[in-house]
């Protein structure tokens, strides 16, 4: 009976020991990178350092708040989307026409290169507008799309896959 009484102890101390234990233990941060729009995208690590498929600085996934357009939406996208500024954040070359190869170049864009941008360049943008960001492969648009929503601006869209896998003539200059 004692014998009984005393294993229903442990029982309960040990369920809720566990119980405690879970609820106290701090949320795991998941780190991921910046969606670019290749499969690594929806990859998850335990810690910090850089993505194994994309090269790209993996970050808090729940710092990652930019939306994205694929290619195939790009076209109604841009007529449906209001206020809008279209970013190239390629080299001025590329957006001229001069990269090799060259992928085309979206109309009405602006043209301020990355490195511009990560300098401060930023801060000439307009944050009431929504921004679409683009280049070639979307590895330089996801970054800038990541620091610009890290800088305070609310409506940043990343061309997933970039400007290559654009294959609608409608959009280029
Ligand atoms: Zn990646």
């Amino acid at each position: 009976m004692i014998y009984k009484a005393l294993l229903l102890v442990v029982i309960i101390c040990s369920g809720s020991k566990k119980g405690i234990s879970q609820k106290t233990s701090p949320k795991k941060i998941q780190y991921a990178c910046s969606p670019c729009g290749i499969s690594c995208d929806n990859k998850v690590f335990d810690g910090p350092g850089q993505c194994t498929g994309c090269k790209m600085k993996l970050v808090d996934k729940k710092s990652i708040i930019h939306r994205s357009v694929s290619p195939s939406d790009l076209s109604r996208f841009l007529k449906s989307t209001k206020n809008l500024m279209v970013l190239d954040v390629r080299t001025k070359g590329e957006f001229e026409g001069h990269g090799e190869p060259d992928f085309g170049t979206l109309k009405n864009s602006v043209n301020i290169p990355i490195d511009d941008l990560e300098k401060g360049g930023y801060k000439s943008l307009d944050k009431n507008k929504t921004i679409l960001v683009y280049c070639s492969h979307s590895h330089r648009s996801s970054r800038v799309s990541y620091l610009l929503t890290q800088n305070g601006f609310k409506n940043v869209v990343n061309l997933s896959g970039g400007m290559s896998e654009v294959r609608d003539q409608s959009v280029r200059k």
